[in-house]
């Protein structure tokens, strides 16, 4: 029979690990799996400036360094993908493309991923003009020209931070109306770098090895263009990886993990932590909280 686990957390990035190492501290036996490498998104940032007390450190450095102290502290890893979990409170049974675990409370901190705009050649050309966080890659783009594809704030806010730093900033959206706020949009307009482009949708990456440009078209005259890029962020929303878990707790409608500041599921015994759970603000510091809260409230109930 295999070790009974205090608790199992699913995902190794800033939210699980934060988790694994509040497990730890707290005396409890602390199973981490992760299907890819330690870190989540945050380990493809290239600078990381708004982590509190690290005036700067790269994504991967600051993933690497939070994997050694979960590690020091004593959690266990595995790097395998979750494809199951079943059981109750006390007595869980996680399943993975390794092997069968067993857990007394489990945290679901599997992330969300960027929503890829779905255009030929868009995971070849990722990080070579192609980005999907403008606070990660928009330092490499000073002085330059870049794209955005979005409507809502997130989109809006890339815009406005890249314009501080590139030489023209062109926003690009599919509709004519923006998702975002009133005060975001008008912010946009008095902004001189940014060159509005609506309703426009992007048809085609140009460029080989490197992105140098983007095909356009107006999806309602049909008519289409060509301009010169060096850099295109789609900000256009991310997808709770939260999916292979809809049996297991309850979701929201836009399949994030339904739970409050308390990160409680619907099902005692299991909580979540970071971009997969509902909130308002999904950045690093805010999934290293949930994480703490997280495994405090594990620990407490076992
Ligand atoms: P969002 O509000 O869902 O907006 C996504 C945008 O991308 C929409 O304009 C949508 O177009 C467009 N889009 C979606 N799929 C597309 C596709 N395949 N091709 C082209 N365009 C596509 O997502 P978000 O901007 O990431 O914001 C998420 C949440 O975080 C929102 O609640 C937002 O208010 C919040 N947020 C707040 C702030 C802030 O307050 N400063 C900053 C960032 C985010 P349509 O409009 O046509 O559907």
């Amino acid at each position: 029979m295999s070790e009974l686990y205090d608790i199992a957390i699913v995902g190794g990035g800033p939210a699980g690990l934060t988790a694994g190492i509040y497990g730890a501290r707290a005396g409890k036996r602390v199973l981490i799996f992760e299907r890819e490498s330690v870190g989540g998104q945050i380990s493809r940032a290239s600078l990381v400036e708004n982590y509190p007390g690290i005036k700067e450190i790269s994504g991967i450095d600051l993933s690497a360094s939070l994997f050694e102290q979960a590690d020091g502290l004593g959690c266990d890893f595995a790097f395998e993908s979750v494809t199951a979990i079943s059981g109750s409170v006390g007595n869980f049974t996680v399943t993975s493309d390794g092997g069968t675990y067993r857990a007394k409370t489990v945290i679901l901190a599997v992330g969300a991923a960027a929503k890829k705009l779905g255009v030929e050649r868009e995971e070849d050309l990722t990080g070579r003009g192609v980005s999907y966080c403008a606070v990660c890659d928009g330092a490499f783009f000073r002085g330059k020209t870049v794209a955005v594809v979005g409507g809502g704030n997130s989109a809006l806010d890339d815009a406005l931070y890249l314009a501080a730093m590139a030489e023209k900033v062109y926003l690009i959206h599919r509709r004519d109306a923006f998702r975002a706020e009133t005060a975001m949009v008008d912010k946009i307009k008095a902004e001189p770098k940014i060159v509005v482009k609506t309703p426009r949708v992007v048809t085609a990456l140009l460029g080989e090895e490197q992105l140098n440009g983007l095909a356009l078209r107006d999806p309602v005259t049909g008519a289409e263009e060509a301009v010169e890029v060096d850099g295109l962020f789609v900000a256009i929303g991310h997808a709770p990886a939260a999916g292979a878990f809809a049996s297991l707790v309850g979701l929201d409608d836009a399949g994030y993990i339904d739970a409050k500041e308390d990160c409680r599921t619907s099902v005692p015994g299991v909580f979540t932590a970071g971009d997969c759970r509902t909130k308002n603000v999904r950045q690093l510091t805010t999934a290293c909280g949930d994480g703490a809260v997280a495994a405090l409230a594990a620990s407490e109930s076992v």
